[in-house]
C-alpha cells in the first residue's frame, strides 16, 4: 500500500495541474497533455514499487516519443531549447514555454532532474548504448553546455533581429535539425568517451536551468550513515558520477543526478 502512495500522489500534482492550465487557457490539450505525462509516470513508479528492471525505460518511451513524435513531428510545436526561446519572445505562453516552466525550470525544485531520467527524448535513445556506467574519469567540458545555450539564444535573437519570415516554419525545421544534430553528436560522444549520458554531462544547453535548480530540489537521494558500509557500489553504477553516500546539497556532481535509483538498487545495505 505504502508504495503506491507516492505514484498517486503525483499523478494527483499532474492532474492538478492538467484541469488548472484546462481552465486558465481554456484549451482541452492542457488536461490531455498533462494527463497523458502523469499517468505514464505513475504507471513507471508503480512497475519501479513492483522491482520491474524496465519501469524507468517505461516511463522514458512514453513520454519521450509522445513529446518527439505526437507534439514535435505532427503538431509541430518546437519543444528543444530554440523553440523556448521563440516562443519566449513572441510573448507566447503556450506548450513549449509551459513545458519548459514545469518540466525544466519550476519543477526541478521538486523533482530535480526527473526529467532527465524518465521523460527527455534524446536520453530515451542515449540509454540505449552500451555504457551505462561511464568508467573514465570525468572531462572538464562542462563549459561546452553554456556555448550551446548561448549559440542557441544569439540564433533565434538572429532570426528576430533580421526580420526572417516564415518563422513557425522555420522553427520546425530546426526542430528537425536540432534533433538530428543531438542525436548524432550523443551517440558519436558516447562511443568515444565510453558513457551514455556523456551529451548530458557536457554538451545539453538545458542543464544551464536544470543544474542550479534541481540544488534546491525536494526530491533526493540520500545516504543512512548508520547502515553504509562504504562498499562504493553506489558510485560504480551511477551514470552521473554522483557522490551519494554525501547528503549536503554540495555533493560532488549532486546536480547531475537524475533519479535513476541505480544506486538505490544496488546498494547491499539499502542504506540509499
Ligand atoms: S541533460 Fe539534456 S539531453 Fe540529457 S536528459 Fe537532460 S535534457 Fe535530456
Ligand atoms: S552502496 Fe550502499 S553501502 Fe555501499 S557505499 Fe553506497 S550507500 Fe554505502
Ligand atoms: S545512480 Fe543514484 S545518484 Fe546516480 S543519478 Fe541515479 S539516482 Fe542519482
Amino acid at each position: 500500500m505504502k508504495k503506491t502512495v507516492f505514484p498517486i500522489l503525483l499523478w494527483l500534482i499532474f492532474e492538478t495541474v492538467a484541469v488548472v492550465l484546462w481552465q486558465a487557457k481554456d484549451n482541452l490539450f492542457y488536461l490531455l497533455n498533462f494527463s497523458y505525462i502523469g499517468t505514464s509516470l505513475a504507471i513507471a513508479l508503480l512497475l519501479f514499487a513492483r522491482r520491474h528492471p524496465h519501469a524507468r525505460r517505461v516511463s522514458q518511451l512514453l513520454i519521450g516519443t509522445y513529446m518527439l513524435v505526437y507534439l514535435g513531428l505532427i503538431c509541430q510545436e518546437n519543444m528543444q531549447i530554440e523553440g523556448f526561446w521563440y516562443y519566449l519572445f513572441t510573448g507566447v505562453f503556450e506548450a513549449a514555454t509551459i513545458h519548459y516552466a514545469v518540466a525544466k525550470i519550476f519543477g526541478p525544485l521538486l523533482f530535480g532532474r526527473g526529467w532527465c531520467g524518465y521523460a527527455c527524448w534524446t536520453a530515451m535513445v542515449l540509454d540505449f548504448l552500451p555504457f551505462r556506467q561511464p568508467h573514465a574519469p570525468r572531462k572538464k567540458l562542462g563549459f561546452v553546455r553554456y556555448l550551446t545555450f548561448i549559440a542557441s539564444l544569439l540564433l533565434v535573437a538572429g532570426l528576430f533581429l533580421c526580420h526572417v519570415g516564415n518563422l513557425e516554419r522555420i522553427m520546425f525545421w530546426l526542430f528537425i535539425a536540432g534533433n538530428i544534430a543531438y542525436y548524432a553528436v550523443g551517440i558519436a560522444l558516447a562511443f568515444a568517451l565510453h558513457d551514455n549520458r556523456a551529451f548530458c554531462k557536457y554538451i545539453c544547453p538545458i542543464t544551464v536551468f536544470l543544474k542550479p535548480m534541481s540544488y534546491f530540489s525536494l526530491i533526493r537521494v540520500t545516504c543512512d550513515k548508520e547502515k553504509c558500509v562504504s562498499c562504493g557500489k553506489c558510485r560504480q553504477v551511477c551514470p552521473m558520477d554522483v557522490d551519494v553516500t554525501d547528503n549536503t546539497r554540495k555533493r560532488k556532481n549532486g546536480t547531475e543526478c537524475i533519479l535513476c535509483m541505480e544506486c538505490v538498487k544496488a546498494c547491499p545495505k539499502k542504506a540509499l
